[in-house]
């Protein structure tokens, strides 16, 4: 059967058309309404109805950003506020009059990779989404664990120092203050007072502040991803999202976490993303 793919996004709502063989037959972006659900959900809905006039049948998957209660199946904690409470899943099958999934970008971006990208190879996938926030999502055989209550693979709120950032979600000291991109601009505006974005920090780190910056980053990703194997030891783990261009992670930064984990053999591929921001709408269709 024919799969279709819709990855909602902030700004931008992109919908694929699939083939059996995981080709696209279609593909479109449009612009996603703002603080507006009913007019998202219109959009989608029209999106996906114009891709259905290019097949018979279809499945239909959808990536969102946020997560998905399993108590209720309802969007939390999205940064596309106007998400949060709604049943997106429930109103888009009464809308479509069929079937639709529903995941969330790190678990449709580790689901993408795993099967069509770098990790295709791995039975076992650690997809880690690291940008504005820090996400990621466990694919078993194919298939997405999601856990008991949804939250597997949710390594950017693990503690990393009792005590440390303050976190929007309620805790201190997560992953995610320490080495997600706005978290990694903060540290190096705090200690050079330059208020610069990543790729502008990383292409000069010659001076001792730098250094600094650098180490103490290396450090908090080599501990936060050496726990996530200590516990999971996946086959393999593959980096998403903008924070993953940087090129030291790949050399630097293994070696920081390999430094890490808790045994006497650590051979653990840490793999580039292969599909970019396709990642979402392909995950989205293989859900
Ligand atoms: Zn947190």
């Amino acid at each position: 059967m024919n799969r279709i793919g819709i990855d909602l996004g902030g700004t931008k709502t992109e919908g694929i058309l699939l083939n059996e063989n995981l080709e696209p037959i279609e593909r479109k972006r449009i612009l996603t309404p703002q603080n507006d659900y009913s007019a998202i959900l219109n959009s989608i809905v029209d999106l996906v109805n114009e891709l259905k006039t290019k097949t018979n049948e279809s499945t239909m998957g959808i990536c969102t950003p946020g997560a998905i209660s399993k108590k209720t199946g309802l969007i939390k904690n999205s940064n596309t506020q106007c998400l949060i409470g709604m049943p997106l899943k429930e109103d888009l099958e009464k809308a479509l009059g069929q079937k639709v999934s529903m995941e969330n970008d790190a678990n449709c971006f580790a689901m993408a990779e795993a099967k069509m990208g770098a990790a295709k190879d791995y039975n076992m996938v650690f997809g880690v989404i690291m940008g504005t926030g820090v996400g990621g999502g466990i694919i078993i055989n194919e298939k997405i664990h999601q856990g008991r209550t949804n939250i597997a693979g949710e390594w950017g709120h693990h503690t990393l120092y009792q005590n440390g950032n303050k976190c929007y979600c309620g805790k201190s000291g997560c992953v995610e203050t320490y080495i997600s991109g706005p978290a990694l601009e903060k540290k190096w505006n705090d200690l050079t007072g330059k208020q610069e974005s990543l790729p502008q920090i990383i292409q000069n780190l010659d001076n001792d502040i730098a250094n600094q910056w650098k180490n103490e980053f290396l450090n908090n990703f080599g501990t936060a991803l050496a726990n996530v194997i200590d516990i999971l030891d996946p086959d393999a783990i593959v980096l998403g999202g903008g924070v993953s261009n940087i090129s030291f992670l790949y050399d630097e930064g293994k070696k920081a976490v390999y430094d890490s984990v808790f045994s006497d053999l650590v051979d653990t591929p840490i793999l580039k993303n292969q599909l970019g921001d396709s990642a979402g709408v392909f995950g989205a269709s293989l859900l």
